[in-house]
Parts: C-alpha cells; sequence; structure tokens
C-alpha cells in the first residue's frame, strides 16, 4: 500500500507550476509545464503516491 502525498503549488508563472511535496523526508519537487510536460527537480520518496490539485489534471502525470 502506498502512501499518498499531496503536493501543493508553490509557485506559478502562468506558463509552469511548481509543486513541492511539504511532507518530511520526501521534498519531491517538479515543474509543470501548461503547455505539456513536466521537469522532476527533486525524485523524493519514490513509494509514495503525488497527486495535486486547484484544477490541475495532473494527478497521472506527478504519481509516482
Ligand atoms: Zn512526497
Amino acid at each position: 500500500m502506498y502512501t499518498q502525498h499531496k503536493m501543493v503549488i508553490e509557485a506559478d508563472n502562468g506558463a509552469e507550476v511548481l509543486f513541492v511535496c511539504p511532507h518530511d523526508s520526501c521534498g519531491r519537487r517538479l515543474v509543470l509545464k501548461r503547455s505539456g510536460g513536466l521537469v522532476v527537480l527533486d525524485r523524493g520518496d519514490f513509494f509514495a503516491l503525488h497527486f495535486g490539485g486547484q484544477g490541475l489534471e495532473v494527478s497521472g502525470d506527478i504519481a509516482g
């Protein structure tokens, strides 16, 4: 069973959104491009299931 981590938006410049995982000992960070694609900055806890919110359909993209 995976632990679920809800990622939060730390910055948003209109074209890209920076998501961070607030959980201790994780620290996953990634940039989601609204034009498509994403860049993982820090992998964080590999075994946690990550998801985000705020209307962005990113749950599939940022999972794992
Ligand atoms: Zn996490």
